[in-house]
């Protein structure tokens, strides 16, 4: 399995209007893309920090993942996603290594990236992310 940097980071806000101000106005970022992407009920806002980036999510439907993660525990880090090469095999990698995946096959994220998740309590606590860029090539 390869992993080639941190993608993004992605963060829970409650209001992303208000969250891309600071981004922007604070933290002197720009947002360059806003995309609902429907599949995981958010909307979603992106800043790039050198080759990383930020992506802010916003609920659309209070029962979808985000919506009850902001329930639970309030604004904050969501996920942290890494780049993968090859998506299916580090799935299938991870899946013989005994780790529990959310997502068995990647699926359609933001920025039309292949997308999958790994469950939380296999990898000590946090909700991880591959992801893939196959319209680079
Ligand atoms: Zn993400």
């Amino acid at each position: 399995m390869k992993l080639s940097h941190i993608e993004h980071i992605g963060i829970a806000v409650k209001n992303l209007e208000e969250s891309i101000k600071f981004y922007e106005e604070v933290l002197g970022l720009k947002c360059y893309a806003i995309e609902e992407v429907k599949d995981q009920r958010v909307k979603t806002a992106f800043f790039k920090v050198g080759q990383t980036k930020v992506e802010l999510l916003e609920s659309t439907d209070p029962e979808g993942p985000i919506g009850k993660f902001i329930e639970k525990k309030g604004e904050g880090v969501h996920h942290l996603a890494f780049a993968a090469e090859g998506i299916e095999g580090a799935l299938e990698e991870l899946h013989h290594k005994g780790v529990q995946l959310i997502d068995k096959a990647p699926r359609k994220g933001a920025e039309g990236l292949d997308i999958a998740f790994l469950h939380p309590k296999s990898t000590h606590g946090v909700l991880m992310e591959l992801c893939e860029n196959k319209n680079k090539l």
